[in-house]
């Protein structure tokens, strides 16, 4: 028997693992994991506790003093725990997390060992760090980077580690990780909007950012992943012919969740609700054996942190499940890929979210005023948002099956699209009703928006109520990118806007109509990114290029968004990034880039060359036996009517052999001329041009030959056994 079809006894065969989770309710074990407030109460002297909790949320600078003691508090809480090596836990621009686990023993010299976890260690270290990217910032001889300490993150454990969530800095001091660039753009949108509330309210002193992810995943049998060297190497499958049943029937999207998955979750959710992540919905996703987990929303540095470790324990917990957990955006093709919605908002400390429409008309302004401000905002950066979800996995979802196209526009909702359209019409003055308050043109925004419940599902960016939900971002992705970019994107328009305010102030205009002055021109200049229809439809295509939205669909190419004119001066207007660190980051993009279609160009050459050929050829040699036996009975018309079938797919396997072999011929050399140029976006763009083009041809001769050739022969696990063996 096949190599596949013991695989293929060895997982149907699993039943559900039993899961560990302890009786009792959520609320009793949620943050045990976390040097939360509790145990910071616990573990702390009040004044150090105090000091600490002004840090976290006043960003007030720590004094060595302080570190020592809290240093020591986290170390005791966590030996009472078990745990024995602490490690600063980081975001590298290769996506995932970077840790090293040092232990808490130190020799004492006098032959024994002290434990020891000082202020010092808790705030910065110099991790080696030479082979992580920097986009050439870091040169190896200079190998040194920095972590330090974010305060606003909680410290954690995972199995025996205490993790400290830190930045990572070069040691030149460029930002090269994740974390520090969103917290300069969480700071820059707080300032910003902060300034606009005042119009409004000038008791707020701090605006927070929320993120509410929902992480999309497919989950595959270990045994039939482990024999897939596409899905072990680069993610997703680069062959596999359609599934006679996919998702066509819409069974699975919030069917009944199946027993071996259920387990896998409730796992899940038991190790994420210990380490504080509020893990609220689960269900079934449109594909077979697509999955979706969200939790509460919660303020975006900590939700993304979340979300990063949670990517993380879902790969082991997985594996405890004997299943394999694929975040890529799009593992299989012809039906859904895996996105991470970022439902995003913004929320004053008086407890005001700022996109929720409000009853009385001030706040109707207030929220007509961060609409319009976030919609500029999108407007005016709609190619750099793109360029900041852009990935050579997350390339092969946008555009393709239910999945937001690769332009990016705000779906608004009739109503707000109707009252914007009346504030254009309108003088943009605000008129006093018989009570002397306010009333204008947007004075009927009813507070509940009555067509969030038919939401547009083919919005990359869509207004859901209270919240804007960025559709477009991968399942794989840190959604640090497209938070940096969103955040200080809006933290520009509102700082813009604010000045124009001031200016018609300045100049003897009342409050009031200043702003709504200022609304009427954003919407009349930025009206071209909101649309209402059918984004999946081959018009709007045509529709968005005449609107001047960014239309372009290679990778490469939308890259050059990151730095751009206009980009640039975002960043370091609102002092975000530098030139040099937008350089650098760059540069890791197209690296990046060019590494996964490298990676995938060879796997695809390795499994067409090794895999494939072979198993065919054996196939059509087994036929031509058959023929020849024929030869030996039959004669004339009769034997050619009886072999003419097998000559047939003899002949048709030939043909397909041939074009791969000349097709991997070609992308080998291809991939050789690529390789020998220097700059990165050049090579990028020969890789995505010349390189990536060939795989769908490649593929198309590959999954004809799966179609054509003796079932039990074929050694790779088919699109039906991987989709619905669970
Ligand atoms: P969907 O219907 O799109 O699946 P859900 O209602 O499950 O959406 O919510 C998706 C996410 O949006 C959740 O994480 C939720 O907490 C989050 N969310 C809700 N309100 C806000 C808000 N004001 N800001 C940010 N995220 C929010
Ligand atoms: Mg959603």
């Amino acid at each position: 028997m096949s190599l596949r079809f013991n695989v293929i006894n060895e997982a149907i065969k699993r039943k559900a693992v039993a899961v560990n989770v302890p009786n009792g309710r959520p609320a009793d074990y949620f943050g045990e994991c976390v040097f939360n407030n509790e145990k910071m109460l616990k573990y702390l002297p009040k004044k150090y506790y105090d000091a600490l909790l002004d840090t976290m949320r006043n960003g007030t600078p720590l004094n060595l003093e302080t570190a020592d003691i809290v240093a020591a508090g986290m170390r005791k809480w966590a030996t009472d725990m078990g745990v024995t090596h602490y490690t600063h836990w980081f975001q590298p621009l290769t996506g995932g997390t970077a840790e090293k686990h040092d232990s808490f023993i130190d020799p004492d010299n006098k032959g024994g060992v002290i434990e020891e976890f000082s202020g010092k260690l808790l705030i910065q270290q110099e991790p080696d760090a030479s082979s992580f990217p920097s986009g050439g910032i870091r040169n190896t001889f200079e190998a040194r980077g920095y972590s330090a300490w974010d305060p606003t993150s909680p410290a954690f454990i995972v199995d025996d580690t205490l993790c400290i969530p830190t930045i990572f800095i070069s040691y030149t001091g460029e930002m090269l990780d994740y974390k520090a660039p969103l917290l300069k753009a969480l700071g820059a949108v707080n300032r910003a909007a902060t300034e606009v509330c005042k119009y409004f309210d000038p008791n707020v002193s701090k605006v927070f950012s929320y993120l509410g992810w929902e992480q999309e995943y497919f989950l595959v049998d270990e045994a039939l992943w482990a024999i897939r060297p596409d899905l072990v190497l680069s993610g997703r499958t680069l062959m596999g012919h359609e599934s006679a049943k996919n998702q066509q029937l819409e069974d699975h999207y919030f069917g009944s969740i199946p027993t071996r998955v259920v387990a896998f979750m409730k796992d899940l959710e038991y190790e994420a609700l210990k380490l504080g992540i509020p893990v609220k919905t689960r269900h079934n996703e449109v594909a077979p054996n697509q999955f979706e987990l969200a939790p509460v929303y919660e303020e975006v540095n900590l939700a993304n942190d979340h979300n990063v470790l949670l990517m993380s324990i879902m790969k082991k917990v997985a594996r405890r499940h004997y299943f394999r957990v694929l975040l890529h955006e799009k593992p299989f093709k012809g039906i859904n890929g895996s996105g991470k919605h970022n439902n995003w908002s913004l929320g004053t400390d008086t407890g005001v979210n700022l996109l929720s429409p409000g009853k009385t008309s001030d706040e109707k302004l207030r929220f007509i005023t961060f609409l319009v401000n976030v919609m500029k905002a999108v407007w005016k950066h709609n190619g750099l948002l793109k360029a900041s979800i852009s990935s050579a996995t997350n390339a092969h979802r946008l555009g393709a099956n239910e999945a937001p196209p690769a332009i990016i526009s705000i779906f608004l909702g009739s109503q707000i699209t109707e009252v914007l359209k009346n504030i254009e019409k309108g003088d943009g003055t605000i008129k006093m009703d018989g009570k002397q308050s306010l009333k204008f043109d947007i004075a009927h925004i009813p507070e509940l928006l009555i067509d969030n419940t038919d939401r547009n599902r083919t919005s990359p960016f869509a207004f859901t109520g209270n919240r804007f939900e960025f559709r477009a971002v991968g399942s794989s992705a840190n959604c640090a990118g497209a938070m940096i970019a969103l955040n200080t994107a809006v933290a520009e328009q509102l700082i813009d806007f604010k000045k124009e305010v001031d200016s018609k102030i300045a100049a003897g205009t009342g409050v009031e109509d200043a702003i709504m002055q200022t609304v009427k021109q954003i919407v009349t200049e930025a009206k071209a990114i909101n649309f209402e229809s059918n984004g999946y439809s081959d018009e709007w295509k045509v529709e968005a290029q005449k609107r001047g939205l960014d239309c372009e669909t290679s990778v490469p190419l939308i890259f050059d968004r990151l730095l751009a004119e206009d980009t640039v001066k975002m960043y370091t207007g609102t002092n975000v990034m530098t030139e040099k660190e937008l350089h650098a980051r760059a540069e890791v993009e197209l690296e990046t880039y060019i590494k996964k279609i490298q990676i995938e160009a060879r796997v695809l050459g390795d499994m067409a060359l090794n895999h494939i050929i072979p198993v065919a050829s054996r196939y059509q040699e087994m036929l031509l036996n058959k023929i020849e036996k024929f030869n030996n009975l039959f004669k004339g018309e009769k034997l050619e009517r009886i072999a003419k079938s097998d000559v047939d797919i003899v002949e048709e396997i030939a043909e397909h052999i041939i074009i791969i072999r000349e097709q991997v011929a070609k992308m080998i050399e291809e991939r050789k001329t690529a390789n020998k140029i220097e700059n990165s976006r050049e090579k990028a763009i020969a890789y995505h041009d010349k390189v990536a083009a060939l795989f769908d041809e490649i593929r198309y001769h590959i999954d004809k030959l799966e179609f054509t050739v003796d079932n039990e022969m074929w050694p790779l696990p088919k699109y039906r056994e991987l989709l619905f063996i669970r």
